[in-house]
């Protein structure tokens, strides 16, 4: 049994004093890799230099729409170097969040559109954050042509007419924890029709924990809870839902 943590943050500070027991527990626990994602520019080197020393740590680089107000004439340079390395397998999270706004709307909207364009001249796919921006994410994965690399949707919080507009566009979904929580009624519904075969299991840990740790520190080992709730709505066993989420999560980041 293989599962694929395809979304966490083990640069945070949260994994300061304990990462190699938190890497070796998602050993233990079956999981093969973890992704991790540097969000902003102090953690782009730590992320790179965690995923160096773990030979089943990847990592992710980009610039987080709440750091978006940050990218200065620096920032595209410093990644387009940084991402060359064969250790960075997609370009991101990048998006828009319209719930939280720690950047200004319009900046974000306009450094998201930016940003694709550079993950394409790095011929990386994409990571998506999106949080209450549903409509405007879509504009402008179709108006950026988004579909030639394709990539993620991560702790994706669409409906299900969202879902297969992304998945017709080349991109998976990604689950977080939150689809465990007794509220998600509503969000299990939309996960029991995306097929199966356009699904990625996360963590975003150490946000997000699902049953039965919610709200302590999430971390990659708990991607088993989610990974089993899906099994549970789909009605299929844990052993399918686990290998065709990780040759999902194989193929978009190019592994093998
Ligand atoms: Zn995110
Ligand atoms: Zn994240």
């Amino acid at each position: 049994m293989m599962l694929i943590d395809s979304h966490s943050h083990l640069e945070m500070p949260e994994f300061k004093k304990d990462l190699q027991e938190v890497i070796q527990r998602a050993k233990s626990s079956g999981l093969e890799y973890i992704f991790t994602v540097g969000t902003e520019k102090k953690d782009w080197n730590r992320a790179l230099e965690i995923a160096h020393s773990h030979p089943s740590v990847y990592a992710i680089l980009g610039v987080h729409p709440h750091n978006a107000r940050e990218i200065d004439e620096e920032t595209y340079p410093t990644l387009r170097k940084l991402c060359a390395d064969d250790k960075v397998r997609a370009y991101g999270e990048i998006g828009l969040d319209f719930y939280r706004n720690l950047s200004p709307r319009d900046i974000q909207l306009k450094r998201f559109r930016e940003q694709i364009v550079l993950a394409k001249e790095l011929r990386l796919p994409i990571v998506v954050h999106d949080r209450e921006a549903h409509q405007e994410t879509l504009e402008i994965l179709k108006s950026e042509k988004a579909k030639e690399y394709g990539g993620i949707i991560h702790c994706f919080s669409g409906d299900y007419e969202m879902a297969k507009e992304c998945i017709e566009m080349g991109f998976f979904i990604s689950i977080p924890g939150s689809i465990t929580f007794k509220n998600a009624g509503g969000f299990q519904e939309v996960v029991k029709q995306i097929p199966l075969d356009s699904l990625l299991v996360e963590t975003d840990a150490p946000f997000l924990a699902p049953v039965p740790f919610r709200g302590k520190r999430n971390e990659p080992s708990y991607v088993r809870y989610t990974a089993q709730k899906v099994a549970e709505i789909k009605k299929v066993p844990f052993e399918k839902v686990a290998e065709v989420t990780t040759e999902n999560a194989m193929r978009v980041y190019r592994l093998k």
